[in-house]
């Protein structure tokens, strides 16, 4: 539960400090003449900025609590085996043991349906237990899972970007002209920046493992703990 809570501050973090330390300060136009949309406090490229990267943001959140609230494929206490069972897949009905174990009645196992410990229940279709949403991932939410990865793999390759545009402005705008008097170039803002910067290379990094392990999973219709018995 802490480290979905976790996933969501993150993503709010990113969006602070790209919104403040470098679109609303580096593009920020109070002067109505150099806006390009009058009425709004910015230049073309900050405009641009801003519709982008915080769209993308807040659809990994929401992809994030579809995907942790959604139910990934449980299957219900005391199901029963289908009475006409096709037996071209020649398996065995299997009922689950763990969720007797757990006190839960006697429960059919479908074929690819795995136990979960954390979640105490059989998901169908199971990938893997994430902590980052705090919920298993199965059949049923594996696009929304897939969503918040991809829009956070986006969002956070876009922050360090962001992140490195500020870096960027403050060291030629140091040779060139001197800074914007509202500067706020405190040790405080110079260590926010460095940490947005090193969170959208952590989380690019790995959410494109993720990302590549996840399409490899749908293309050879195995999920991951498949492979793992295999
Ligand atoms: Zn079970
Ligand atoms: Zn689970």
């Amino acid at each position: 539960m802490a480290l979905a809570h976790l996933t969501v501050f993150l993503i709010l973090y990113g969006m602070y400090c790209a919104n403040t330390f470098t679109i609303f300060y580096w593009y920020y136009k109070p002067d109505t003449r150099h806006q390009f949309v009058q009425g709004i406090p910015l230049s073309g490229w900050g405009l641009w900025y801003f519709l982008t990267f915080n769209p993308l943001c807040v659809a990994a959140i929401y992809a994030h609590q579809r995907a942790s609230h959604f139910d990934p494929g449980i299957i219900k206490e005391g199901l029963e085996e289908p009475v006409n069972l096709p037996n071209h897949y020649e398996m065995t009905v299997a009922f689950c043991q763990k969720c007797e174990k757990e006190g839960k009645k006697k429960t059919w196992k479908p074929p690819r349906a795995h136990h979960c410990r954390a979640c105490g229940y059989c998901i169908f279709k199971m990938d893997h237990h994430c902590p980052w949403v705090n919920n298993c991932v199965g059949h049923k939410n594996m696009k929304h899972f897939l969503q918040f990865v991809i829009y956070t793999g986006i969002s956070s390759a876009y922050l360090c970007l962001l992140m490195g545009l500020s870096f960027y402005q403050l060291l030629t705008a140091k040779k060139s002209k001197p800074l914007p008097e509202d500067r706020v170039n405190t040790p405080y803002v110079t260590v926010l920046t460095i940490l947005a910067f090193i969170e959208g290379v952590v989380f690019a990094f790995f959410t494109y493992e993720m990302a590549s392990e996840t399409f490899g999973s749908i293309e050879d219709n195995q999920s991951y703990i498949d492979d793992l018995k295999d």
